[in-house]
């Protein structure tokens, strides 16, 4: 029978992840997922002989964990991948799209231009309320995060004296593309949080979108690079629940092929 070091339920990104690395590391991996697809929210798949993407993905520039998780796994980010560098804002009653540059060091003169649309929708007065309001909030999220928490984007924006339009023609926009949620329904913390781990490497900003469906160019690969090291990735086993003995986790109760595995 196999030995199996560790087991690892759900193949989104995060148990891709940690399995991919204990198996580098010579554990023998067990990786179920419950679903027929690895990939989680990250996901794509064929339905009645349509493919189906789980969302709309996109990679920024100044992530570093992804690209060199992906390299480990033989994976080349810019093999999969297509830089687009730019985020366009479009308004609801229609007065246009603003296209902004989006990788001042990749491409700066078009990030330059790009801040110059930025005029489209914004007055000056607007544009010069956001300064603070970035500044501040990143103070925040390193000194006092749980404040920043207490906040929604909305009202964290409001105390830093953004202006109405600002807020309506640059926030709401750029908070429902990135959280699909419009600011007021989140908090200020997880809004500074996609920039403040990364203000080192700021300027090294650049938005790709997928060459493919994600569990092709991303899940399915990284599920390969598993078992190219030894461990093994099911899909379709849900597990159903843990097993416990004197308070520690001993193994899992799973369904396979219709029948009940407990495994410890
Ligand atoms: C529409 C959308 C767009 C996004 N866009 C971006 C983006 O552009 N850039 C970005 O950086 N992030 C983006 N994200 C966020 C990112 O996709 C997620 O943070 C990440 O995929 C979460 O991975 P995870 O492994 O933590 O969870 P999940 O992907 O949810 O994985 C959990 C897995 O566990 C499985 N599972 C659950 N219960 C069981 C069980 N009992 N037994 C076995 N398996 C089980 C599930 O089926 C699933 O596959 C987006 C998310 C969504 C939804």
């Amino acid at each position: 029978m196999r030995r199996i070091d560790v087991l690892v339920a759900g193949a989104g990104l995060a148990g891709l992840t940690c399995a991919f690395e204990l198996s580098t590391l010579g554990f023998n991996v067990l990786l179920l997922e419950s679903r027929e697809v690895v990939g989680g929210r990250t996901s794509s798949w064929i339905q009645d002989g349509m493919p189906v993407e789980s969302g709309l993905h996109r990679v920024l520039g100044f992530y570093r964990a992804f690209p060199d998780l992906l390299r480990k796994a033989g994976i080349e980010l810019n093999s999969i991948v297509y830089w687009e560098d730019e985020v366009e804002i479009r308004l609801p009653d229609h007065r246009g799209a603003a296209v902004l540059g989006a990788a001042p060091l990749y491409r700066p003169f078009e990030t330059f231009v790009g801040a110059l649309n930025l005029f489209q929708v914004l007055s000056p007065v607007d544009l010069l309320s956001l300064p603070g309001f970035l500044a501040g909030g990143l103070l925040e999220y390193f000194s006092n995060p749980l404040n920043l928490d207490q906040s929604s984007v909305t009202a964290k924006a409001r105390a830093y004296g953004v202006t109405e339009n600002a807020i309506r023609n640059l926030l709401v926009p750029l908070t429902s593309g990135l959280y699909f949620l419009p600011p007021e329904r989140y908090s200020s913390y997880a809004f500074f949080g996609v920039l403040g781990p990364y203000l080192p490497w700021i300027y090294t900003v650049r938005v790709g979108a997928f060459l493919g469906g994600m569990t092709e160019v991303m899940a399915g690969p990284l599920a390969a690079a598993i078992r190219r090291n030894g461990g093994e990735v099911r899909t379709g086993v849900p597990v159903e629940q843990l097993l416990f003995e004197n308070g520690r986790v001993t193994g899992v109760q799973a369904e396979m092929n219709g029948s009940t595995l407990l495994m410890s």
